[in-house]
């Protein structure tokens, strides 16, 4: 086990107001295979600035200030981990939330070589699907058929 790694995880994104602790033990779960399969070069590259919200399946709405947890500084980028997830097979969990991440370093990235705001459609899913494939993970994204329209 990446003690440190895991801990820069919980502190992060974990132990934060966003993120429901009690009813999100799946995600959570995958928070920490995240944080020991993810290599320190991407590890780096997840934008400091980032909030990942993963509310509880109660909660049936809620308004918050856009305040990150290190301060008050403006953050970029918002990363949604929806109720549903709780679910789903763990495994399952563990691909989508490494999928979700790899679009936030992406995307970081790519902004700042081009000044563009993504990936078009399904080319930006295939990305991030390569980058989780090389940190152990399995391709999380479907392309949409007429029974499959959930997105990631
Ligand atoms: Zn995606």
């Amino acid at each position: 086990m990446n003690g440190r790694a895991w801990d820069s995880f919980l502190n992060r994104f974990v132990l934060t107001t966003w993120f429901d602790k009690g009813d999100r033990p799946k995600t959570r779960q995958a928070m920490y295979v995240l944080s020991q399969k993810i290599p320190a070069h991407d590890r780096k590259r997840i934008p400091p600035s980032t909030i990942v919200y993963a509310p509880s399946p109660k909660m049936s709405g809620e308004a918050r200030r856009r305040v990150h947890p290190a301060g008050r500084k403006r953050y970029e980028f918002f990363l949604y981990l929806s109720p549903m997830l709780e679910e789903m097979e763990q495994a399952e969990v563990e691909n989508i939330v490494a999928h979700e991440f790899a679009h936030l370093i992406l995307e970081s990235r790519k902004r700042r070589i081009s000044g563009a705001d993504t990936y078009p459609g399904a080319a930006r899913d295939q990305a991030a699907d390569r980058l989780i494939e090389q940190w152990g993970f399995i391709a999380a994204y479907k392309p949409p058929s007429k029974s499959n329209e959930v997105k990631l």
